[in-house]
């Protein structure tokens, strides 16, 4: 554990100089490739995440995409310290969002919140550079159709790593295939929007004020209903989020029958990340398209 203290105090050193004192360090969070550790200095508490993704800018990539969304909300997103690699471990230093209870208008302000993101538009579907969606990596080459992107950046790379690793066999790799020409014109036209990318209910918490605070994005700029219909997914959002969505940006008419398109990506994701018990979800969606 001295050690761990070493390289937290050289972190905070780094990025913050030699006033941050590290008073105390606890590990809140332990997932399957990051470590969430809470720091407190006598005047401060930080957030910090650290990897051993040798190769990987994720927590980078992180950074830059809770960087754009601060640019464009005014819902809470933790402030960026520094991020970097010191030894083995790559780092990214955020301001801590001490957890309270919600405030009776926290839902609606999210869902306010969200629409007002999402009418930060783009000419074109993608950003910049790739990112990442949890550990996998996420493209993000500029298209001018959202099908296209869909298909091609978002279903296929992560279709075909199940196959390749075997999660899948090939005759199922062809029915999901197969439903690709079907999928011409299920999507209302609509430009390109900033998304939060990852937006299940463990990637919004609720802030010292009692309002909702965005963390561990996955942005690009997308179709706006993709946000909402991963929102569904896992459940866990309140029914005033939505209806506060809908006033501020009404949908379009039957957003309900695409969702399940709409979430053939996270379920991809999580099929890749945590296996097969996310296959049936998936072939559920896809009969529904055969024929
Ligand atoms: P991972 O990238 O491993 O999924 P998350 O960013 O989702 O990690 O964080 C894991 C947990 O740590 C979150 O569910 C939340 O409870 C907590 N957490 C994340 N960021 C912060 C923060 N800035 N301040 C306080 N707690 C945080």
């Amino acid at each position: 554990m001295h050690d761990q203290n070493d390289l937290y105090e050289q972190i905070l050193f780094e990025n913050l100089g030699a006033d941050s004192l590290l008073k105390n360090a606890s590990l809140i969070a332990s997932g399957s490739h990051n470590q969430g550790i809470r720091l407190d200095t006598p005047a401060d508490s930080f957030f910090l995440k650290i990897n051993f993704e040798h190769e990987r800018d994720i927590l980078k990539k992180e950074a830059e995409g809770l960087d754009l969304l601060r640019a464009n909300t005014f819902l809470q997103v933790p402030e960026v310290f520094g991020f970097g690699r010191i030894g083995d471990y790559n780092y990214l230093l955020m301001e801590f969002i001490q957890q309270r209870r919600q405030n009776p208008n926290y839902w609606e302000n999210l869902g306010i919140g969200l629409a007002h993101l999402h009418l930060t538009q783009e000419q074109q579907f993608g950003l910049e550079k790739d990112n990442f969606i949890a550990s996998l990596q996420q493209r993000n080459i500029h298209t001018d159709n959202w099908l296209d992107f869909f298909i091609e950046f978002r279903l296929e790379p992560l279709i075909g790593k199940a196959y390749f690793d075997r999660l899948i066999p090939l005759d199922f790799l062809k029915k999901f295939q197969e439903i690709y020409p079907r999928l011409q014109g299920i999507f209302p036209e609509e430009k390109p929007a900033l998304l939060h990318g990852d937006l299940w209910s463990g990637n919004v918490v609720c802030n010292a004020e009692g309002q909702p605070a965005l963390i561990d994005p996955a942005v690009y700029f997308g179709h706006r209903e993709m946000d909402l219909a991963f929102s569904r997914l896992f459940g866990g959002f309140d029914q005033e989020f939505y209806d506060a969505y809908e006033s501020a940006f009404p949908l379009e008419p039957e957003f309900e029958s695409r969702m399940g398109i709409y979430n053939l990506y996270p379920l991809l994701v999580h099929l890749n990340l945590f296996g097969s018990a996310y296959l049936p979800g998936i072939e559920r969606i896809v009969k529904r398209f055969e024929n």
